[in-house]
């Protein structure tokens, strides 16, 4: 297995393999850019085939956060980390307070979230053994809701405000009443995002590969249910993928009959090249690291125990970097995913050390 000429390595800062027989530890933690802050991002757990596909899935994602922070103005750096396991069968107590060890060891450098496999309770159990884990606190939420630190309902809501800027530069409407949207994967982000669309007057279509996941939104929000082989190419305006990612591909993106594509999954371009055929279909991509952002956000301001106006405002942001990605696409000619990127490397290559949340550098003498 390369390491340094790993095709996503894509110079990380920092690699860390956590083992711990005892309990049966098997994690990576990878940290690609410190230059705005602490690395924050998600701790996944999942039963890799190989140690090859797990190192795979943390370089991708850890250099995924480095955008997504910095494109959000963000004083975090990037990273990720995975246990390689499968959480309903390997996951113990005793497991999680290991990888806390391990986490303790980088110092801050890193600091852990939920992820798909771990849950607010698993990252409670770790910060036993390490103060660098977030997404935990119960207190108010940027809605003014009680909140246990869980950062799905203001992703769903800043990907709601990143939907409407998309509507407002596609459309030129702004109001959503009689709006069509398909969303895909009515989870803990798609239901909520579901209710706000609802709430704002938009017509809904939902797909889940849970049945109750999508009769709930059927019976409590008047959902109109699709399949798994229709909901990306209904005859609607917007589709919402909140499922998985690579679901913007080859064979997908000539089916697609939407004009907008704006939903909160991460990685949906199966490759980078699909964001400029999305483009020549003439569909509006809000790029998924800029749209779904809020929980990031959230997370953020749970460290510096802002007041739930501000977190509110920095969400609600998300609407004018979209709006910002999508014009310098119209007037550059290039697609919004790449103006995405290029926007997110212009603000962690130029910035400095963030707000005093960043371990604190040594200076080297001698
Ligand atoms: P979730 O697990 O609660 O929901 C995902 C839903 O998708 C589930 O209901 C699942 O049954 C459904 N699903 C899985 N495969 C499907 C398929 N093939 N077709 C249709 N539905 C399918 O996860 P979530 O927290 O709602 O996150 C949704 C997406 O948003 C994920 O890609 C996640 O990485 C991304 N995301 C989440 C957050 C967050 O704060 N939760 C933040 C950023 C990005």
């Amino acid at each position: 297995m390369n390491v340094f000429s790993h095709h996503e390595f894509d110079n990380h800062e920092h690699l860390s393999f956590i083992r711990d027989p005892e309990t049966g530890l098997k994690a990576i933690v990878a940290i690609h850019n410190t230059s705005r802050g602490p690395a924050l991002g998600g701790c996944r757990m999942f039963p890799y085939a190989t140690d090859e596909e797990a190192l795979r899935d943390v370089l991708r994602l850890s250099r995924g956060m480095t955008y997504k922070s910095a494109l959000a103005n963000l004083d975090l750096g990037g990273g990720k980390s995975v246990i390689i396991g499968d959480p309903r069968h390997h996951k113990t107590e005793a497991l999680m307070q290991a990888m806390g060890r391990g986490l303790e060891r980088l110092g801050g450098h890193y600091i852990a979230a939920e992820d798909s496999g771990t849950s607010v309770a698993d990252l409670k159990v770790m910060g036993r053994c390490t103060q660098h884990v977030a997404g935990i606190a119960a207190r108010t939420g940027f809605d003014g809701k009680p909140s246990n630190g869980d950062p799905s309902p203001a992703t769903a809501y800043g990907t709601f405000i990143g939907l409407q800027a998309a509507v407002k530069h596609k459309l030129g409407r702004n109001d959503l009443t009689g709006l069509k949207v398909a969303i895909q994967g009515i989870g803990n982000v798609g239901f909520r995002l579901a209710q706000h669309l609802k709430e704002a007057g938009a017509e809904l279509w939902v797909y889940d590969i849970h049945q109750d996941n999508m009769q709930r939104a059927v019976e409590q929000l008047g959902a109109k249910p699709a399949t798994a082989d229709d909901i990306l190419f209904l005859p609607v305006d917007v589709v919402a993928p909140c499922a998985m990612g690579a679901v913007l591909n080859d064979d997908s993106i000539p089916q697609i009959n939407a004009s907008i594509i704006a939903g909160a999954a991460n990685n949906l371009l199966a490759r980078p090249e699909h964001d400029a055929m999305l483009q020549g279909r003439g569909i509006l991509y809000a790029p998924d690291f800029a749209i779904n952002a809020g929980g990031i956000i959230d997370v953020f301001y749970e460290r510096t125990r802002a007041t739930p106006a501000t977190v509110r405002a920095h969400v609600d942001a998300i609407g004018d970097t979209l709006t910002e990605i999508f014009n310098r696409s119209a007037r550059s000619g290039h697609p919004t995913g790449a103006i995405a990127n290029e926007l997110a490397e212009e603000r962690f290559q130029k910035h400095t050390a963030g707000a005093g949340l960043a371990p604190e550098r040594l200076a080297c003498t001698g």
